[in-house]
């Protein structure tokens, strides 16, 4: 007989949730719905859920998790996550309250939390262009930072100094060039981004204003309403279009349940309603075998899966 992830805890959890709730008091809580928190508005529960608000707080709470067993999750804007029905049978480190944002010259250090969208708001404040291209992208600077958001000429790592990160019991602050980046890839995934300082442009505000509404304009153009989505969910294959290869073996608009495949982009899953996370993963299945059966490419995926799915996608990025 098959058990849950939850039943798999086991006896420690009342433990453990006691010793988060003494740690973190009412910003613990538990059996949270994460649907409220993905873009994609699906997800089961997580077992325990934090907001912690400093480097301190995020040391102990790793540290503790790593010292009890228990897997650890990072959820930031939930922009680009597919998160199991069953739920994430471990703790949920939500990093919304980590948003402190300073500026030195031309340097900008944002904390993990820092939605994109603020973010663009101070640096045109202040002057300071070079991040643009991240316009309408719904994330926050942490999220940003481990999948390398960006377009396909501009990523976020063109513009990383350092990134500050956080593992039990460690605070390390690392240079660009120790930090491998790649096409929605870095090598920051398995520790938790506390903050990025970034290296921008001294600009005039008008031109960094045009510039962000002609990227807005570009995205609504091209893009379904963010509404239900989390972007793009494969990545391009080399020499192709994801979007384009999907639509050629014409499941553009094609639904499973309440999951559809945007009729305005084939690489954009649209959860039309009442979609379950089981039924985005069943479409992405079906699509990765139409697209290998016709064109013999295996799509890899830029969403990152958290929790259990049958078959291979199980726990953390893919
Ligand atoms: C409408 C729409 C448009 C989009 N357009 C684009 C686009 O043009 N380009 C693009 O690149 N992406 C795009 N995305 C995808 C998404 O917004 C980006 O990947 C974004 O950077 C993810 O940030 P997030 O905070 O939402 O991360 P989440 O979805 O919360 O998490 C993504 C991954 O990062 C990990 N993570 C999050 N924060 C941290 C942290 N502090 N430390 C360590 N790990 C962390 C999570 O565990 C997870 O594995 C789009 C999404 C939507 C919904």
């Amino acid at each position: 007989m098959k058990t849950s992830a939850f039943e798999r805890m086991g006896s420690f959890s009342e433990k453990f949730s006691q010793q988060l709730r003494q740690l973190m008091g009412q910003r613990f809580q538990e059996n949270v719905p994460l649907a409220a928190f993905t873009t994609y508005k699906t997800g089961g529960p997580a077992r325990f859920f934090v907001e912690p608000t400093s480097a301190e707080e995020v040391l102990k709470l790793l540290t503790l998790a790593a010292s009890e067993k228990v897997p650890t999750f990072i959820l930031g804007g939930g922009s680009n996550l597919l998160v199991s029905d069953e739920g994430l049978a471990g703790l949920v480190i939500w990093t919304r309250r980590l948003k402190g944002i300073t500026r030195e010259e031309t340097e900008v250090t944002a904390q993990a939390g820092v939605r994109l969208a603020s973010l663009l708001k101070f640096c045109l404040k202040e002057q300071l262009g070079g991040l643009e291209f991240l316009t309408g992208i719904p994330g926050t600077v942490g999220g940003a930072a481990v999948t390398n958001a960006g377009l396909k000429t501009s990523w976020f790592s063109s513009r990383v100094k350092t990134v500050t990160v956080l593992t039990p019991e460690k605070q390390t602050t690392v240079g660009r060039e120790e930090i491998c980046f790649g096409y929605r890839y870095s090598s920051l995934t398995s520790t938790f981004v506390f903050s990025v300082q970034l290296q921008l442009l001294a600009e005039k505000p008008s031109l960094i204003h045009s510039r962000m509404v002609a990227f807005m304009r570009k995205r609504r153009e091209k893009q379904p309403p963010p509404f239900g989505t989390a972007g793009s969910v494969f990545k391009n294959p080399p020499g192709h279009f994801a979007g384009e290869l999907i639509e050629r073996c014409g499941l553009k608009g094609y639904s499973l349940g309440g999951a559809q495949i945007s009729p305005k982009h084939a690489n954009i899953i649209v959860n039309t309603g009442q979609a379950s996370s089981s039924e985005i993963w069943r479409l992405i299945q079906l699509v990765r075998e139409r697209v290998k059966q016709q064109y013999n490419i295996c799509l890899e995926l830029e969403i990152n899966c958290l929790g259990r799915f049958d078959e291979s996608c199980g726990s953390g990025r893919r």
